[in-house]
Formats: C-alpha cells, sequence, structure tokens
C-alpha cells in the first residue's frame, strides 16, 4: 500500500466512523415510543402517583431519557418541586414537574413550551391504574418531539415539560404557570399531549383552533398530510362543558393566563381511568401514527410562532 492510498484508506474510514456514529447517535424520532409506554405503564411504577414511589421510579426513567435523548435541564436541574393541598384533606403533597430546554436557532424570543403529564392514579384497592393511554403515551410523545428537536434543532428555544400531578387537579401545569422558568409573556404557545394512542376510528384530535383561530391554517396543513385522522375540535362548546376540553389537561392551566395552547388526544374509551389502560390495550400501529403527527404538527407550530404570536396579539 503507497503513502496515498494509505491517506485514502485513513480519510475513507473517518467519514464511515462519522458516518456510523451520527446514526447510532440519533435513531429516527419516536423510534422508542412503544417501549416508552411499555415501560411507564408497567406494573413495577405502580401507575405513577403523585408522591408515591411508583412516582418516583417514572421521573427517574424519564430524566435517564432526556440525558439520552441529550437534554440540558432549564436552570440547574431537571427536577422542579412543587407542593399542594390534598383534594380532601391531610399533608401537603409534593409533586415535581421536569423541565428541560433545547435552544431554537433564530433570533426570536418567543419559547414554546411542549408538555404532557407523567403520573397517574397509582394504585387503588390493591389495583395498579398502569395510565398506558393516560399518560405515558403523551410522554412518549413528548420524548418523541425532543428527538426530533435534537436531531434538527428548532427555531425558537423548547421547554420540554414532564408535568406531575395533573390528575389532582393540573397541580404541576398550576404551579408552573404561577413560577414559570421563562416569563409567561414570553411563551407563545403550549402544545400539550394528554392520551395520544387509542381511538378506535383511527381519530386524534386538536383541539383549540376554536377560540384561537388563528392556529386553524397551521393544524389544517397538518391534518392534510398526517398519518391519522387529525381533528380539530372540542373547543367551542362552552367552557366546563364536557365537550370542552380546554380545562381538562394541563393547557388548561395557560389558557387561564392568558397563554395560547393546542391539545392532542382522543376522545374517552372504555378502559379511561381504569386498570384496563395498560400497555396489551394499546393499538401499536395508530400509537406509532399519532406519534408521528404529534411530532410534525409540533415542528410546524415552532415554524409559525411568531406569525401565532403575532396574530395572537402578543
Ligand atoms: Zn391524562
Amino acid at each position: 500500500m503507497t503513502l496515498r492510498t494509505l491517506r485514502h484508506v485513513i480519510a475513507f474510514s473517518a467519514v464511515f466512523i462519522v458516518l456510523i456514529g451520527q446514526a447510532h447517535a440519533a435513531p429516527k424520532p419516536g423510534a422508542h415510543a412503544l417501549d416508552d409506554v411499555r415501560i411507564l405503564s408497567a406494573d413495577d411504577m405502580e401507575g405513577r402517583g403523585v408522591g408515591t414511589p411508583g412516582g418516583a421510579k417514572a421521573r427517574a426513567y424519564i430524566v435517564k431519557r432526556f440525558g439520552q435523548i441529550g437534554l440540558r435541564p432549564q436552570g440547574k436541574a431537571f427536577e422542579r418541586p412543587f407542593t399542594f393541598k390534598p383534594k380532601v384533606f391531610g399533608k401537603d403533597v409534593t409533586g415535581v414537574n421536569l423541565v428541560a430546554r433545547i435552544e431554537g436557532t433564530s433570533s426570536s424570543d418567543k419559547v414554546l413550551v411542549v408538555s404532557a403529564h407523567y403520573d397517574h392514579l397509582g394504585v387503588r384497592k390493591g389495583q395498579v391504574y398502569n395510565g398506558a393511554d393516560d399518560n405515558a403515551s403523551g410522554i412518549a410523545g413528548l420524548l418523541a418531539v425532543a428527538e426530533a428537536f435534537k436531531a434538527r434543532p428548532p427555531r425558537h428555544t423548547v421547554l420540554i415539560v414532564a408535568f406531575d400531578a395533573e390528575e389532582s387537579g393540573l397541580k404541576g401545569a398550576k404551579a408552573f404557570v404561577a413560577d414559570p422558568p421563562a416569563p409567561l409573556a414570553k411563551i407563545g404557545l403550549n402544545v400539550n399531549f394528554d392520551m395520544i394512542s387509542k381511538n378506535a376510528k383511527g381519530q386524534l384530535y386538536a383541539s383549540g383552533a376554536g377560540p384561537q383561530p388563528w392556529l386553524k391554517p397551521v393544524l389544517e396543513g397538518v391534518a392534510r398530510t398526517a398519518p391519522v385522522k387529525l381533528l380539530l375540535g372540542h373547543d367551542t362548546d362552552a367552557l366546563g362543558k364536557h365537550d370542552n376540553w380546554t380545562a381538562q389537561s394541563d393547557q388548561g392551566a395557560f389558557a387561564e393566563k392568558g397563554v395560547p395552547w393546542v391539545y392532542f388526544g382522543v376522545e374517552d374509551h372504555p378502559e379511561y381511568h381504569q386498570p384496563t389502560d395498560d400497555f396489551a390495550t394499546v393499538p401499536q400501529d395508530f400509537f406509532r401514527r399519532a406519534v408521528a403527527t404529534v411530532v410534525t404538527a409540533t415542528r410546524a407550530l415552532d415554524d409559525d410562532l411568531d406569525g401565532i404570536s403575532r396574530a395572537a396579539g402578543r
């Protein structure tokens, strides 16, 4: 082998090693989503009740996944504890939100908050409420979005937030907006996922364009090519009515503060808030498509965040 050939071999090998390295570092966004749901909804997570060892175990898993994806915390640590009064009586409960930050590429100062709650109902009368759809599925979607934004950075700075204590009355989200890591006026949009894995008709809803019509063009654009049937709605009845989902998950805490929001989720199903909401009852093909849909939608909403903010008068 001549010296020149040797140089070529070395150069070629270097390129090859770099390519292998990249392929290893960046699997397709959402490639872990099914595993995330399976692990978070396994019996050893004990239904992820707020303030329980199961909740702490779920949190440790999400922090580990944040690390694998290469996320950095917003501030010193991912964990942001808060306390609240229980519904009936007793000692204050401590919940812990997890907040990661991905820097945006544009000079815009608007921030996009992408969220999903990781808590569920825990163990009741000896039964584990596994909460595969509610809301291990949303956390899996959140992690897939984080993977996508690490693979190709967002235009705006994105906070990836795993909320605790949603099932206690949106307590994690309320704590977040009461003491936000970025000024509320700079939060251009909250995109929230809660139950995205299960629908007999293959339908996923994007809620929010009713009261915030400026969201319609982006969401309709996403719906045209989405791999699920993406419908707009559940946001036009009087607030508090069953069919208006505004206050039914963490986006409600943002809406209350006047922060624009979009919610992705499915209609209730027989397993809703039942011990049967476990991994075995998740239709895997629909769930994969739903994850791809929320990844595409969140990218589109980031791309258009300045326009959305202007239209919203922020
Ligand atoms: Zn939920």
